[in-house]
């Protein structure tokens, strides 16, 4: 017989703090027992009770494709063949590079890295390492990774849990932080006309995704670009969970093709889709500032397992598998599932608005927030949150895993097909009755 989830996850709690290796996993804020998965193939996760899940998580980003896609996963093989790390330079870095570059006009280098957290952290040293000032400034609800600086007021598990920043970050480095309501250019000018030549970088997530899903308002990005530069200061935007998403150029691809929208920032930041569900992420943006990165400039930055061949391999065949029908696939999963989701919840008499940023969506809950435009945290936190926990459930009873957390976008993947889809449309009157009921 098998082990069952809930004796994995007692085994799990005592060798591993929480259960688990990223604390959003552990399921605390819809309670019950996480599933602990041995597969996934397309649309699909398979737990180790050997049942399956439409899944809506997609490792959190990176399967685009959908999972262990045939082209993706032999070419991880083929890289295994060959070496898993030389710790030298491989022509395949370069390759996924120039793809990138191809892609992404504002990245004209690249310098690829192993995660998220290390991609955004780089990029904050390289910004002031350029500028040769020290304070950073992030926007509430903006997830950029667990790096000491930011933490404070940050989205993802501190959302989910609850959390003002981090125990262990010392005063002195979260003073350096400073934040500012998102979508607000007068509180960003205030800060501005403030500290404006002690200010680095403004950090902000193309498209915020880690308090679920709260947009840019039209030419936000645009407007925050223009002001950072009349005070001297860098844009770093954080295109981790974006890029190469929500488009084959991102977030910021979206907004480039329109004159009122488009922006240009100094660096870049991307993760996930990047890597193809391998430990693959970079900081990109204009030469005169990357070329400031070791060996070349006085910034340090390095990585034992930076442009590992096998992880590199997977970026590339996930990349150059992400067509235009990929993309018309994404956004047609994402408008179908989020409306019928929408319809179900409107059933059921549940309040609620979809929150969407390209083919990322989620749903915020509550009769305030249901008829205005929710733009940022303060307002996503006054939701009815608890509303979600048994909607989860009823989901996950029915055979359609969705992220742990109400402050998390739904990830769909172009393996979502006909199938898949009528699955989770079957289960949402239920799962929409219990958060009615809630
Ligand atoms: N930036 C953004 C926008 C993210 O969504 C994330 C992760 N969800 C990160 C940075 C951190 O990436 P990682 O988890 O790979 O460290």
């Amino acid at each position: 017989m098998n082990a069952t989830n809930a004796e994995l996850f007692a085994r799990a709690q005592a060798a591993i703090p929480g259960g688990v290796n990223s604390p959003v996993r552990a399921f605390r804020s819809v309670g019950g027992t996480p599933r602990f998965l041995v597969s996934a193939k397309g649309a699909y996760v398979t737990d180790a009770e050997g049942r399956d899940y439409v899944d809506l998580v997609a490792g959190w980003g990176p399967a685009i494709l959908g999972h262990a896609d045939p082209r993706v996963v032999e070419a991880v093989q083929d890289a295994a063949a060959r070496g898993l790390s030389f710790g030298s330079s491989t022509p395949a870095e370069t390759e996924l590079a120039e793809l990138v570059e191809a892609r992404v006009a504002p990245v004209e280098q690249l310098r690829l890295v192993s995660t998220g957290t290390e991609a955004t952290m780089s990029a904050i040293r390289l910004a002031r390492g350029f500028t040769g000032r020290d304070l950073l400034v992030k926007f509430a609800g903006h997830y950029h990774g667990h790096s000491d600086g930011l933490l404070a007021e940050a989205g993802s598990g501190l959302a989910t849990f609850a959390l003002p920043g981090s125990a262990g970050v010392p005063a002195d480095i979260a003073a350096l932080t400073l934040v500012v309501p998102y979508n607000d250019l007068d509180a960003l000018a205030a800060v501005f006309a403030e500290h404006g030549d002690r200010i680095a970088a403004v950090i902000v997530e193309a498209a915020a995704a880690n308090m679920g899903v709260v947009p840019p308002a039209p030419g936000f990005n645009r407007a925050l670009v223009e002001l950072a530069h009349a005070n001297g200061a860098l844009v770093i935007s954080d295109e981790v969970l974006t890029g190469f998403r929500v488009s084959a150029s991102g977030w910021w691809g979206r907004e480039a093709r329109h004159e009122a929208s488009a922006y240009t920032p100094d660096l870049m930041t991307f993760g996930k889709v990047i890597g193809g569900g391998m430990p693959v992420a970079a900081l990109g943006g204009r030469a005169e500032i990357m070329q400031r990165l070791a060996p070349l400039g006085p910034v340090y930055q390095a990585g034992t397992l930076s442009g590992n061949p096998v992880a590199v391999a997977a970026g590339i065949a996930t990349l150059r598998g992400a067509d235009a029908e990929v993309y018309a696939k994404l956004d047609a999963a994402a408008e179908t599932i989020s409306e019928a989701t929408s319809a179900a919840l409107a059933a059921e008499g549940v309040a609620h608005r979809v929150q969407r940023a390209g083919n990322l969506f989620s749903f915020v809950f509550g009769e305030a927030l249901a008829t205005a435009e929710v733009r940022d945290y303060a307002t996503v936190l006054r939701q009815e949150s608890w509303r979600y926990a048994p909607f989860f459930h009823a989901m996950l009873d029915q055979g359609v895993s969705l992220p742990p957390s109400v402050f998390e976008a739904w990830f769909v993947t172009a393996a979502h097909d006909d199938a898949a889809i009528a699955r989770i449309v079957d289960a949402l009157p239920a799962a929409a009755r219990a958060a009615a009921a809630a």
